[in-house]
């Protein structure tokens, strides 16, 4: 083996390790920390309030966006699109490190927007149905979008994505959660129609109060 050969091997093993690590490490926070602090409740909710959707923690917010920019470096996207409130913070991340607009799904119809879109979400940690609504504006048939959300649960706001996307004549090109809640199976759904889902973590259970993960 030539000189040059060991050279480059070597710097293929550093910058592979060099992402591996950072992966893993991104992993590894989120995993930690959901089982710290992350608490359940009954019904299959997993409150992480304190460093996710109530108090966040922006560290660990920045590791997030970083990670949903290297999955989806390659996607083809070019806009990120989210629903208020807590999908805001990490898509707004991801958007910061992609260079590209971060639009949200608002809750409330303001009186002052033109050419809107709507559609019916229900949530169920809330128990309503919302009339969500997104700019014709800013959601075109030229938008190759990534939706990136807090939670995956029953994936009733990612059907009111797609249906939103459906009527601009937007492409998805891929779903990004921080968590996916596996047992209520809204991935299954969105997998089997075909999309990319991404979920940092994934909870397998949630029985017996106890926060079982993927990968912990
Ligand atoms: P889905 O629409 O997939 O049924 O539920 C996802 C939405 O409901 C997310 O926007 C999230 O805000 C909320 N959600 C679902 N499950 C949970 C949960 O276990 N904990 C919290 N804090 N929010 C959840």
């Amino acid at each position: 083996m030539t000189a040059k050969m060991i050279i480059m091997c070597f710097s293929y093993w550093l910058s592979f390790s060099y992402l591996y690590r950072n992966i893993y490490f991104t992993m590894k926070l989120l995993l930690d920390r959901i089982l710290q602090d992350g608490r359940c409740f009954p019904g299959g909710i997993l409150k992480v309030d304190s460093f996710i959707n109530h108090q966040m923690d922006p560290d660990l917010m920045c590791e997030i966006g970083k990670e949903f920019a290297r999955l989806f470096a390659e996607s083809g996207v070019n806009k990120i699109v989210t629903i208020e409130a807590s999908g805001i913070v990490p898509a707004i991340m991801a958007g910061a490190e992609m260079h590209l607009p971060v639009v949200f799904v608002k809750k409330k119809q303001p009186k002052t927007m033109e050419n809107m879109l709507v559609t019916n979400i229900h949530s169920f940690t809330k128990d309503r149905t919302y009339t969500v609504c997104i700019s014709a504006d800013f959601l075109t048939k030229d938008d190759k979008i990534l939706f990136i959300d807090d939670f995956l649960a029953f994936g009733n706001a990612a059907q009111g994505m797609i249906d939103l996307a459906k009527q601009s004549g937007a492409q998805i090109v891929g779903f990004g959660f921080i968590i996916e809640k596996v047992f209520q199976h809204g991935g299954d759904a969105l997998r089997d129609a075909g999309y990319r889902v991404e979920s940092l973590a994934k909870v397998l259970s949630l029985d017996d109060c106890e926060i079982k993960l993927e990968d912990a």
